[in-house]
Order: structure tokens, then C-alpha cells, then sequence
């Protein structure tokens, strides 16, 4: 082969820098130089070039490349409809759709074709963001109709070793557009002579992205691709929509899908896989496996892993060879054909995880371990799943259920509910199980997922056998930083299995992931829903972190918990323990649903996604879900810009953070709900606007103080005529105790969670009551009555407000007054106006900002204000007991230290 290229050049007459032909002679050249270049049979090369590209562009001779180019430009811009009508008659001489490439064999094959794929991943790739020009569909765009490789020296051979002329595959390419298909396109490859390295034409650059040498798609239809599969549409419905737009007859959907994968995977995605609000480490994950995203596979062809697997894959190399496989599709006419495919395999197969959330480039994947019969501390993991399947099993048709009797070799006779119950009984055996789930849900194990409270997915990983918590094991132990808070409706499953598998470091802890310890003291209280458990650090870091905490929390506990929808799931009483409603922080904040709701919008999906081929399935699901990421990226990007008017920039843990701070001239005063005195210190009156500005996040943290944090929301509790939050009522209790102590005096103040939770168990008021309890020279114990209205603060003795909302404030001011023996002058107002809160409204001082989910932003009183509402009498019997307790009829809260 090698030996035949000197005789191809040599057919070829070599124009110097002198003969460039000017753009009018290139027209007129056309025909005559085509008859001049039918080969001459005594050269034995049966290469028919074309014509135009003889002429134009083949320049071996010429020294400088920077003159060949300006030679292609020339020759690109003359392109006219009259010349296409004369090439296209020239070529019909022709009639055979193949150019005959005569010795040379093009593809390559083996590893010369291996060299040509692993080539153009790497060197020929699109820019994920293309001008627009490239982007919107353009009726009058004309295109290039010879396309020949911009190489003009070899890429793998060291020094300059120039490349064969262009040798022609076929003049008959088309070019898909959305309005039209370009006919009777000449594509051409070009071949080193040292190394026999094939080069092909791959220039993004012109508007086509080239498929198979035959098939090139113009970037608009491309886009026009990838925005329909958003939207939950095929590519057969796509290219039905073209050809009745058209009237033209297109290629094959499949055709045009694997040219459209081509062009995804040469494009320069990152995966990334991160959430603008949550960063790289989200601290807060929800976990769900989207069931019916599946493809056919027969497990019994998996051959078992090495020896010596040890659980571990490389992600890169798998996830590269996937993009391999879809450039080597360039090459083949059927996927049975291709090469490159990877097929299912234990010890290959690896899920996807963003790069920067993930540990190390090697993930795990121990599904094999799935294989293996259960060993008895691992019969939790499979009855969890088995339930499920049960669940889901009951919901089947009865035909479907009689069928499936049927296949496992039992009874189809009786009732439905006889068929369920020797089914259920049957499933005991992994060999029915696998049957029954392959049935009901799918051929593969679905997709497991794990994403943060806004949608965005972090981790996907496509089972190949049935679904187990090891799934979303692998992936969590591939985290260089596991989440602290993990929602997933096997939370027990999950805690179950992650501490069997490694006893040494027990990943969920404190408590087996559960909130508190399984006392039946707690879990009694948890039932009733008074218990609450509050996690600070997922609104602020830890001041010092532990030791191997979270790099965003600075925590390193790490809980498995139940939302609302899955509270039932479990049979276990101490699994009331793992109620996410139970945490302030996130009740009501966090939105688990957001699992379902991208699961239904994939499940659109389906219809398409199920009928590929694994790999194919794989590399089309990662590729989609990273557009759903980014196009919800760039949607809440573009709302904090809305709402900040600034410029956004990313800081460390990937999360969008404000450039510049807010300038106070920015802040507009809204109307809230406190009489603010007119005489406020004008500071002082643009820190109250923007502190409760209602179009600001709810979520930004406005104070941080030690270990307490506090939101925008919770201090709109104060300003907004609501009750106010118990978080503030703890904060500014905090301040109370400090202005104590410069007065002198030893205060305890009780957590406003903490009072509620008295009323069932009274013995255990003194719990939390620190050791040197009677020296103290108060005890302060907030608390709730209804006594005189619905959930009203009250102190004993004193003057009662009538403003509703305000009662809060006004046990803050007359606690203070107590302590401080300041009297109670409310005339003379007190501000603690630090430095901080100077210079954040003079602008000099950013605001920590974690931008919410919308619905954050919401004027909503958060859950665990609103859950207070429901206990008004048991709060009566709560404030009633602390008032026998002092042997007054009064509804005592603040009282002197008896002891
Ligand atoms: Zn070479
Ligand atoms: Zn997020």
C-alpha cells in the first residue's frame, strides 16, 4: 500500500505558487481539467480524484502552509450555484455512488483505524459553545461542496512528512440541514506515506460536522437534535417533522441519531455534574433509582470479573471508550460492525460522577458482588429490595402475574391474590427474584442517581442487575466528600449496608445515621413529632471543624434519612428516627421530589432510550442529563443575576457567589411589618431593608455568629408580622446572655426546641441544664402559651403587648430588661451595630450568599414554625405544669433561681 502513493501524487499535476488559479479560471478549469485526470491504466492507480480538488487545493510542493490555506479560502469563496450544477454533471458521468479508491483501503483497519478514532477525539473536537452562526438554522447558508482534510502533514510521524493529495471516498455526500439536504458533496481522505496513517475531512469550523464520510449534519440540525431530545423527543420524530417540512426523503433515524451522537461526543462537554448553589460537595444529597430507564441485557452472558478484581473501575477510560465506540460508528455501516462497541461487563462498566465531586478517577463498581449468594449480614440489603419488588409486583395486571407463575414454574390457576401470594412466597429463592424483577421492571437495574435539593444530577450509575443500596454505596464511597444529609427511600438499607461493608470507619455515624439514639425515650417523642434536631452546620460551617468533616459543613456526621413520602417505608420503630421533618434546617427547604420529578421527565425518554443498545443507551443518557444540568444552571444563574444585578463569579466549591457586594444605593426600603421608629439612624434603616428585603434570597445568611447562623427567612420572622422563628428567638436569647454578662450576672437560658418537648416528658426538664445549675443567677425557660390568644410568648407580671405578632420581641426585651436592670424603657432603644453590619451596608463587606431554590424564596413561614401550631393545648398543659411547679397559679416562665 505504502509503495502506492508516490504513483498517486505523480498523477497528479503539482500547480505551483504561479499557476494558483484565480477564483473565475477555477470555474471555467472544472471541466476540462476533469477529463484530464481520469487515470492513465498504465499507472496501475485506479484512484479517480476529483477534479476541482486536483486543481485548487493540492499543493505537496508548496513550502509555506499559510499560502495553501489562503488557496482553499479563494477557492471556497467562489463557490457558486452555476459551478455546482456543472460539478454535479460532471460527476454524474460517474453513476456509482463509491469512488473506486482503487489499492487503498479506506477506513483502515485494526490499528490504523484504532490511530485514526483515538486522532480525531482528541484533535478534532467542537467547542461546547459554538458562535452563533453556527447555532440558528439559516436557509441561505451555503456550504463547502469538497470537503478535504486541513492536514497537510502527517500528525503521528516526527518531522514534516507531507500527506498524499486528497484521495476521493465519494462524491456523493450529503449534508443534512433543517430546510434542506445538500446533495452531490465529494468527501476526500489524505495518507502518510511513512506510517500509512489515514486523515479525514473533520472541520467544525465550515458549519458540518461529518459523520461517515457520507452523511454530514450541519450544526444547526445538530443543536436542533439536542434541544428536541429535551424535550422528549426522538430522533425518528425529528427527522419524520423534517422530511414533511421539506418533502425531501432523509437517511435513516438511526443513521442520523449515530451522526448526532458522533457530533455529541466530539464535543467538548465536561461532565461536570455540579450544582451552582450546592458547589462540588453538596452537603445535602437525595438518592433515587429511576427504574424504568433500561436497556435489554441478558445477565446470564456476563462472564464473571478477573480473579483479582478488586471493585474498583477507571472511570475516564471507561467513559472515553464510550466516545470511541460513538467515533467509531464514522467507520461502519452497522453497529454490529463497530469495533469499538464496549459491551457489559463487572469489571469495566463504571458510573458516571462529576469529576470534581469524585474521590479519585477510580470509582467503584462491586455489582458483582451482587452474584454471589448472600451472606447472612447481607440478607438486609436483598429483603429491602425484595419488598419493593413486592410492592411493585402488587400492582401488576393479572395476566401479568399469571404469566409470570407461569414462567417460574408454578401454579397459574386460582385468584389474583393466590397467584401474588405463591409468587411473594416464591421470590424467596434469588432465581424467582431475578425472574419477577426482570419482568416487572426492566432488563437491567435502572439508574441510580443521586442529586442535590435543586435537581441537578451529581452521580449516575446503570445498573446491570437489580437494584440494592450497594449502588448508591459505590458511589458514595467514591465521593472525596460524603454528603452529611443523604435522603433515600432506603435510608435503614443504605445505614445497613454501608457499615457492614466497612465496620472500620462505619460511614454512617453518629447513630447508624439515624438523628438520635434509638432510646425508646426518642423514638416515642419522634413519634409524636416532638422531637427536633438541629444541624447548624448545614447553614454555616463549623468554627472548627471535625476531624475528616465535610469541606463545606466542617461536620463529619453523616445521617440517613426518610422524606416525608417514604416515612412508611420501613417496619422498624427506630427508623422514626430518620424522619427528615425532624430538622429545622431542613424541613420544609428541601424538596425530595425533585428525584420523581426528573424521573418522569425522563421516562418521556424512554421510548427511545430503552430500544439502544447498552453502550449507545449509556453514553445517550449521560449526554442528555448533562443538558437538563446545564440548562438548569444557566436558568438559576440567570435568576441571581436578575436579582443581584452583579456580577456572579464561582468560588472554590464550584458554587456562584457575588463579585462585587450589593451597593446600598441598590437597596430599595420595603415595607415591613415593625414600627420602625422615624428617628433610625439612616445605617441603620438601609440594613433593616436589606436584611428584609423580600426579593432577596430567604436562604442568604445574614448573621454569623459562633456556631449560630441566621437566614434571611428566619429573620423576617421578626419584621414581617409573623411569629417569630425559634432560631432567632435562640440567637438573640445568645445576646441576652452575653449583655448578662457584662452586667455581671450568670444566666442560663433554655433552647426554645428544647421547652416544647417537656410537656410529654417532664422528668427530663433538667437534661440539658448544664452541671453548675444552681449557681446560676437566673434560669430563663422561653415558652409558648395560649393562654392569651393563640401561641403567644408571655412573662408573668408584666404589662402584655396587644400587637399579636410581636410577643417574641417582647420577651426578648423584657428578658433583656430583667437580666441587664436596665428597666423597662423600650424608648431607649439598644442596637448592637457592629463593624460587619457597617461595612456590609457601606458595601465594603460581601454577604455570604447561597442562592436558593426558588420556592426557598417564598414568603412561606417555614415548616417547623407552622408544626408549632398544631400543639396549642399540649402547650397550655406544658406552661400550666412549669407554673404548679412554682406553686403559682401564673403561667411563670422567667423566675429567680430557687435552689
Ligand atoms: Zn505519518
Ligand atoms: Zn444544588
Amino acid at each position: 500500500m505504502k509503495e502506492k502513493h508516490p504513483d498517486i501524487t505523480s498523477t497528479i499535476p503539482a500547480p505551483t505558487l504561479t499557476n494558483i488559479p484565480s477564483p473565475k479560471k477555477i470555474k471555467l478549469a472544472v471541466p476540462t481539467t476533469a477529463s484530464n485526470t481520469i487515470p492513465d491504466p498504465t499507472t496501475k492507480t485506479t484512484t479517480m480524484l476529483d477534479p476541482a480538488i486536483t486543481t485548487t487545493t493540492t499543493l505537496p510542493s508548496t513550502p509555506s502552509e499559510q499560502m495553501q490555506r489562503t488557496h482553499r479560502e479563494l477557492f471556497r469563496k467562489v463557490r457558486s450555484t452555476e459551478e455546482v450544477e456543472v460539478l454535479t454533471s460532471a460527476g454524474d458521468e460517474n453513476r456509482d455512488d463509491e469512488a473506486d479508491l482503487g489499492d487503498i483501503t479506506y477506513p483502515p483497519k485494526d490499528d490504523q483505524l484504532k490511530v485514526m478514532v483515538q486522532y480525531i477525539l482528541k484533535n478534532k473536537t467542537l467547542p461546547v459553545i459554538l458562535p452563533e452562526h453556527f447555532r440558528l438554522p439559516s436557509v441561505e447558508k451555503e456550504y463547502p461542496r469538497h470537503l478535504i482534510p486541513e492536514e497537510m502533514m502527517c500528525q503521528h510521524c516526527p518531522g514534516n512528512v507531507p500527506l498524499s493529495d486528497p484521495v476521493l471516498i465519494t462524491q456523493k455526500a450529503k449534508i443534512l440541514t433543517s430546510s434542506r439536504i445538500v446533495q452531490d458533496v465529494s468527501t476526500c481522505c489524505k495518507s502518510c506515506h511513512q506510517c500509512g496513517a489515514f486523515f479525514r475531512y473533520q472541520e467544525w469550523k465550515d458549519g458540518i460536522h461529518n459523520f461517515n464520510d457520507r452523511i454530514l449534519l450541519d450544526l444547526p440540525l445538530c443543536i436542533t437534535i439536542r434541544n428536541m431530545l429535551q424535550v422528549h423527543t426522538a430522533v425518528c420524530r425529528v427527522v419524520e417533522y423534517l422530511e414533511r417540512t421539506t418533502g425531501v426523503h432523509f437517511p435513516s433515524a438511526d443513521t442520523i441519531m449515530q451522526g448526532y451522537l458522533h457530533f455529541e461526543a466530539l464535543t467538548e462537554h465536561d461532565y461536570e455534574y455540579s450544582c451552582v448553589n450546592c458547589g462540588d460537595h453538596p452537603p445535602v444529597v437525595i438518592m433515587d433509582l429511576h427504574k424504568k430507564g433500561a436497556f435489554h441485557l441478558s445477565v446470564s452472558d456476563l462472564s464473571p470479573p478477573p480473579e483479582d478484581f478488586n471493585g474498583e473501575v477507571d472511570m475516564h477510560s471507561f467513559w472515553e471508550a464510550l466516545s470511541l465506540e460513538r467515533i467509531g460508528q464514522g467507520f461502519v455501516t452497522s453497529q454490529q460492525k463497530n469495533t469499538f462497541t464496549v459491551p457489559p461487563s463487572y469489571n469495566f462498566w463504571a458510573p458516571w460522577i462529576g469529576p470534581k465531586t469524585c474521590r479519585s478517577n477510580h470509582v467503584l463498581n462491586t455489582e458483582y458482588q451482587k452474584v454471589r449468594p448472600p451472606k447472612p449480614t447481607e440478607v438486609s440489603e436483598m429483603t429491602v429490595t425484595e419488598d419493593r419488588l413486592r410492592e411493585e409486583l402488587y400492582k401488576q395486571k393479572v395476566q401479568v402475574v399469571r404469566k409470570l407463575c407461569k414462567e417460574c414454574g408454578l401454579d397459574s390457576s386460582g385468584s389474583r391474590a393466590d397467584l401474588l401470594l405463591r409468587l411473594s412466597n416464591e421470590m424467596k429463592s434469588r432465581q424467582t427474584y431475578d425472574k419477577v424483577f426482570q419482568k416487572i421492571w426492566a432488563a437491567s437495574g435502572g439508574w441510580a442517581v443521586i442529586m442535590c435539593p435543586c435537581g441537578i444530577v451529581y452521580s449516575i450509575k446503570c445498573n446491570i442487575r437489580a437494584e440494592s443500596p450497594r449502588d448508591f454505596a459505590d458511589m458514595l464511597l467514591s465521593w472525596k466528600h460524603m454528603p452529611n444529609v443523604i435522603i433515600y427511600d432506603f435510608a435503614r438499607g443504605l445505614a445497613t449496608h454501608m457499615n457492614l461493608r466497612e465496620p472500620g470507619s462505619l460511614p454512617l455515624k453518629p447513630f447508624e445515621g439515624r438523628l438520635n439514639p434509638p432510646t425508646p425515650d426518642n423514638i416515642a417523642k419522634a413519634k409524636d413529632g416532638k422531637l427536633k434536631v438541629s444541624l447548624p452546620w448545614l447553614n454555616c460551617k463549623k468554627n472548627i471543624p471535625d476531624p475528616e468533616g465535610h469541606r463545606v459543613t466542617g461536620s463529619a456526621e453523616h445521617y440517613a434519612l426518610y422524606d416525608r413520602f417514604h416515612e412508611d417505608n420501613t417496619k422498624d420503630p427506630r427508623d422514626v428516627l430518620r424522619k427528615l421533618r425532624t430538622v429545622p434546617q431542613l424541613a420544609g427547604k428541601v424538596n425530595s421530589q425533585v428525584a420523581e420529578q426528573l424521573f418522569s421527565r425522563m421516562k418521556k425518554n424512554n421510548y427511545f432510550l430503552n430500544m439502544a443498545l447498552p453502550s449507545t443507551h449509556l453514553f445517550l443518557m449521560r449526554n442528555i442529563i448533562h443538558h437538563h444540568n446545564t440548562y438548569r444552571n444557566e436558568q438559576r444563574l440567570g435568576n441571581i443575576k436578575k436579582a443581584f444585578g452583579n456580577d456572579v463569579t464561582m468560588n472554590r466549591h464550584s458554587q456562584a457567589v457575588l463579585v462585587n457586594p450589593v451597593s446600598p444605593e441598590k437597596v430599595s426600603t420595603v415595607s415591613i411589618g415593625i414600627d420602625v421608629p422615624t428617628e433610625l439612624n439612616p445605617i441603620q434603616d438601609k440594613l433593616l431593608s436589606y436584611v428584609l428585603d423580600t426579593r432577596r434570597p430567604g436562604a442568604e445568611i445574614i448573621i454569623k455568629e459562633g456556631s449560630t447562623c441566621l437566614t434571611r427567612e428566619e429573620i423576617r420572622s421578626l419584621g414581617l408580622q409573623r411569629n417569630m422563628d425559634s432560631q432567632i428567638g435562640n440567637a438573640c436569647f445568645k445576646l441576652i446572655h452575653e449583655a448578662a454578662q457584662q452586667h455581671g450576672k450568670d444566666i442560663y437560658i433554655e433552647d426554645m426546641y428544647v421547652i416544647p418537648t417537656w410537656k410529654c416528658t417532664p422528668k427530663n426538664m433538667a437534661v440539658n441544664f448544664p452541671e453548675d445549675v444552681d449557681m446560676k443567677d437566673l434560669l430563663v425557660f422561653p415558652a409558648w402559651t395560649n393562654s392569651n390568644g393563640p401561641e403567644h410568648f408571655i412573662l408573668c407580671g408584666l404589662p402584655l403587648q396587644n400587637f399579636g405578632n410581636d410577643c417574641g420581641i417582647f420577651i426578648l426585651m423584657y428578658t433583656l430588661c430583667i437580666v441587664t436592670g436596665v428597666g423597662f424603657d423600650f424608648q431607649e432603644r439598644f442596637a448592637f451595630w457592629t463593624d460587619e453590619a457597617r461595612s456590609l451596608v457601606q458595601g465594603a463587606l460581601q454577604p455570604v450568599s447561597r442562592v436558593p431554590r426558588l420556592s426557598a424564596v417564598s414568603e412561606k413561614v417555614p415548616v417547623h414554625i407552622e408544626s408549632v401550631d398544631h400543639r396549642t393545648t399540649e402547650e397550655k398543659r406544658l406552661v400550666d405544669f412549669i407554673g404548679e411547679l412554682q406553686g403559682s397559679e401564673e403561667h411563670l416562665v422567667t423566675y429567680k433561681a430557687t435552689v
